[in-house]
């Protein structure tokens, strides 16, 4: 594994890895390491079953769009060397690959900032893996296949836990005895990468906000919404795990504990049982019946998706009170991620639960996905587009060019963003949802 090697200049590969997928941006950078600029990303998907490649590039222009079902063996670390030869074909000649950064989805206690993949490091990942056991084995094994297939790539791995490391305690706490707390039973929160990402951008757009009170609603199909003071997370709604909190595209959100007592007892589930029922069969597909995905439900005439809807804005909204009441009021509302920033029907069915905070949306300008969705009288509500492969590929560049420590603060500003921040070429599917 390279551990010594600088990235200044070259191609950056961002892996967000899960089980039967892969998603990719590669972003050329330059000079010395300041400017970060996509040129085109990508997704390997159905691994396992009939895997397929396709790939933009940042002006989402079609690049690949192919079967890999001949080369499939039905597993990730069999298919990313594939993957990395056909991004070195499709590099510029004057541009070589040059380092990679992961997202990985648990830092645990201890790794609040990204690390340099070492040795030690990748012992502690694999520690993690009971913590968040969907997830981080296949980010590991990732990190695996490419400090074996290509050792002489520097690699770094940023954590979607990170963000929320400085927390108070009484939000990190679960009122359960204290010796579980200290083995590790505890709120660790995710979505920190996304959430990273907008408090920076409201550093450069909105720095009156930067230093306020705002409740950010990340909502694609993992949903949280985060407190963020002064650019901190002071509260989110994630906690131990990836369920907690509002009901998400397959998983149930925070439910009454009992009843998963009462699951074992009455219909004797196992651990295999509610693992399948809270991640998989849950949330907007179990209370509609009909699909996790917000747009089938919001062009559907069925009443159950009506209620799955309903349903989950009133519990976005109830959310938004609780972080407002963690932060002691509330400045702002952001939303974002793929509900957040394109259904003006999930923001207006949240907001009108939250008239009583002074929130009142303008309907032209929700219509139209603008930046300021609320009236001129109201607390203002904001659309950003996230871009979590942006902050990935800056936190691997930071750390190979040793500026990582002088950026982790909130006052680092985004340096070298592509556009707008719009996440110009970020894949629509994936890999890895939190
Ligand atoms: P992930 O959590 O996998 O990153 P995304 O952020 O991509 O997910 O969000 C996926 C969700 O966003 C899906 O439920 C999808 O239906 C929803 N979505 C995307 N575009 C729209 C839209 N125009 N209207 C409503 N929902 C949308």
């Amino acid at each position: 594994m390279n551990v010594h090697a600088n990235l200044t200049s070259g191609a950056l590969l961002v892996l967000n890895s899960g089980s039967s997928s892969v998603k990719f941006t590669v972003f050329r950078v330059e000079p010395e390491g300041r400017e970060i600029t996509p040129l085109f990303a990508g997704q390997l998907t159905g691994i396992g079953t009939d895997a397929r490649l396709s790939a933009k590039t940042a002006a989402r222009e079609p690049i690949a769009d192919e079967s890999w079902a001949d080369r499939d063996t039905g597993s990730v670390p069999v298919l990313l060397p594939h993957l990395i030869s056909w991004i070195e074909r499709h590099l510029p000649a004057d541009l070589p690959l040059m380092a990679a950064g992961h997202r990985v989805v648990h830092g645990g206690a201890n790794l609040h900032h990204p690390e340099r993949i070492t040795d030690d490091v990748l012992a502690e990942l694999e520690t993690l893996i009971p913590l968040a056991p969907l997830h981080q084995p296949q980010n590991v094994a990732a990190i695996k296949v490419l400090a074996e297939s290509r050792s002489d790539l520097p690699q770094v791995a940023c954590f979607d836990t990170a963000f929320h490391h400085a927390q108070p305690a009484h939000a990190t706490t679960y009122a359960i005895p204290r010796h579980l707390t200290e083995a590790g039973i505890r709120r660790y929160g995710f979505h920190g990468l996304s959430y990273e990402y907008i408090a920076r951008q409201l550093l450069a757009t909105h720095p009156d906000l930067a230093t306020g009170r705002v409740v950010v609603a990340h909502l694609g199909n993992g949903s949280s919404l985060c407190a963020i003071k002064d650019g901190t997370s002071i509260d989110t709604t994630m906690g131990f795990s990836v369920l907690e909190g509002v009901p998400m595209g397959t998983r149930s959100g925070g439910l009454d504990p009992g009843i998963l007592i009462y699951l074992m007892r009455k219909f004797d589930m196992d651990v295999n049982d509610l693992e399948r029922l809270l991640y998989h069969q849950s949330g907007l597909l179990g209370v509609s019946g009909v699909s996790n995905d917000m747009r089938v439900l919001l062009g559907s005439s069925d009443p159950h998706c009506a209620e799955a809807v309903d349903l989950f804005c009133l519990r976005v909204a109830k959310e938004v009170s609780a972080l407002a009441c963690s932060m002691g009021g509330i400045d702002a509302l952001v939303f974002t991620a793929g509900i957040g920033e394109h259904s003006a029907a999930v923001r207006a069915g949240v907001c009108a639960h939250l008239e009583w905070l002074g929130i009142e949306l303008d309907r032209a300008r929700n219509a139209g996905d603008e930046a300021l969705i609320s009236t001129d009288a109201s607390l203002p509500v904001h659309v950003m587009a996230t871009d979590e492969e942006f902050m990935i590929a800056r936190h691997t560049v930071d750390v190979l060019t040793n500026r990582g420590d002088a950026r982790h603060g909130p006052a680092a500003q985004i340096e070298g963003a592509s556009g707008s921040g719009e996440g110009c070429c970020t894949a629509p599917a994936q890999a890895q949802e939190t």
